[in-house]
């Protein structure tokens, strides 16, 4: 087919080996057959859309195995092929991955009126269980790649879907590539959520914002002049300079906080510095603050303390040329790409590696153990644990995990102790589903109230009106707040018999 060229998913940082190639031109062929006849919603074929995913990935310089596996990620899904075949057909790699990358597919996150957890939580717990559910993360780097290129076209989906895919990209997969360092990804997710999410807003923004945009942009061409001169000056190697104007999405988030008042916005566009090495970063800075005076308070050294999520870079804003304030952002090139591409980066730097030590490493990646960027996550973990707890709490227990995210009839995820049962499921939702509990649903089947739950079960609990606990469910519940209610319900039995009053029905 003339616009799905084949060659283009060859182009990666690094040259793919002939069997890599063989593989993904199997891969190619094989989905082009499988999809063969089918079109989407915009009546272009099918397969485009597993081209187009494959295509992201290999802009991110993930391996072969990653861009067969994209490429063949809709067909268990959505044709007659099995997983089987694919395992015959590509090896056990490659299937695993397309078998993650369709489990994720099951699972949907709605909007929720009826609420008991908070819009936050349930947001948290549904992105934990997507990230327990795929113990090799390049199934998410896949998933991201999937539903980067179903946002870019989510225009000829009906309006009611279009704002549940919208929802869930903001909610679940935009928030996880931010969690991966992949601010890129996790950005343009988010723009193109936008106009689906708050549509009256965006078209606000539309009517405001590129003129501001213009206006700033001009400016700051004379700003960069004056820094280069300087930089030159004083023996700076001629870093690349651009402007990095605000995304709408992260623009529209911080607006809301000043009232829409863009004149508000010191960043609606940084000036980004990309030097050499950090010896640099650290001089460019002092050029800038020579330059201009830094407003007290804005100065940031994330290279010093990165972001959890591992984003390293220095931030100043200062009263610039007329007095006007601007923010600087200076860092590496290694940094620029980690702060771009995230885990995916750190990924394809470790493929660059000669292949024996990568061979040796895979298979302890999939594992999600040991590799440099877990170390890392480990470090970042250690400078930031006693500082901010929440974000990198979450991550260690996504990574290191010994919990499991099970889901309600209603679509929303429970977060559970490994080895909970359905009693302490029952006793998370509400004590009366607890108390009531008579037997359970677990993925359509009956299962008896002590059955070792595990992520991704879909759970529903049986219950009979008036019913208490058993005393023998103690021998089997996993978590204090099961085991309390349970207590509580039986003490509460005993004193009625005590006192000889009649059991309330
Ligand atoms: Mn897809």
């Amino acid at each position: 087919m003339e616009e799905y060229q084949l060659e283009t998913l060859y182009r990666t940082r690094r040259p793919f080996s002939d069997e890599e190639r063989a593989l993904i031109a199997r891969a190619y062929d094989f989905s082009m057959a499988a999809h063969e006849g089918q079109t989407r919603k915009s009546g272009e074929p099918y397969f485009g859309h597993c081209f187009e995913a494959a295509r992201i990935t290999t802009f991110w310089g993930l391996d072969a195995a990653v861009v067969a596996a994209a490429l063949l990620h809709d067909i268990v899904e959505d044709t007659p092929r099995t997983l089987a075949e694919i395992k015959q057909e590509f090896g056990a790699e490659t299937a695993s991955l397309v078998d993650g990358v369709t489990k994720l597919g099951h699972f949907k996150f709605r909007e929720r009126k009826d609420e008991w957890l908070d819009e936050h939580e349930r947001a948290e717990n549904f992105r934990k269980m997507i990230f327990a559910l795929s113990d090799d993360l390049r199934v998410i780097f896949i998933k991201l790649a999937d539903r980067l290129h179903n946002m870019r076209t989510l225009g000829s989906l009906p309006p009611e879907k279009q704002k549940r895919v919208a929802l869930e990209t903001e909610e679940v997969y935009a928030s996880l590539a931010y969690r991966l360092g992949m601010a890129r990804v996790a950005g343009e997710l988010e723009d193109l959520a936008l106009p689906y999410l708050h549509p009256a807003d965006y078209a606000w923004l539309l009517a405001h914002v590129p003129e501001q945009l213009d206006e700033r942009e001009a400016y700051l061409k004379g700003v960069v002049l004056e820094l280069e001169a300087s930089l030159r000056e004083n023996g700076v190697p001629l870093p690349h300079i651009d402007f990095r104007a605000k995304r709408y999405s992260s623009l529209y988030k911080k607006l809301i906080r000043y009232d829409m008042d863009i004149s508000q916005i010191y960043d609606l566009v940084a000036v980004r510095v990309i030097v050499a090495n950090v010896e640099d970063c650290y001089k460019t800075l002092g050029l800038i603050h020579q330059l201009w005076p830094p407003l007290p308070g804005r100065f940031k050294d994330y290279i010093a303390l990165p972001k959890p999520n591992g984003y390293q870079s220095l931030h100043t804003t200062v009263f610039c040329v007329d007095g006007r304030i601007t923010e600087f952002q200076v860092r590496t090139i290694e940094m620029h790409e980690a702060a771009e591409y995230g885990i995916a980066a750190h990924w394809a730097y470790e493929k660059d590696k000669d292949t024996k030590s990568y061979r040796r490493r895979r298979p302890v990646f999939a594992d999600g153990k040991d590799v440099r960027w877990v170390q890392q996550l480990r470090a970042w973990q250690e400078a930031y644990d006693t500082k901010r707890g929440g974000f990198m709490d979450s991550l260690k227990v996504d990574f290191f995990s010994d919990r499991i995210y099970v889901v309600t009839p209603k679509g929303d995820v429970i977060d559970l102790p490994q080895g909970a049962t359905p009693i302490d499921f029952a006793y998370q939702i509400h004590s009366e589903v607890g108390d009531e509990a008579v037997g359970a649903r677990v993925n359509g089947g009956i299962a008896t109230l002590d059955r070792t739950l595990k992520t991704g079960d879909l759970i529903e609990i049986l219950r009979q009106k008036g019913k208490k606990p058993s005393e023998n469910w103690l021998e089997f519940v996993k978590t204090s707040l099961a085991r309390d209610r349970i207590r509580d319900a039986l003490k509460k039995r005993d004193l009625l018999d005590r006192f000889g009053l009649k059991r309330k029905k």
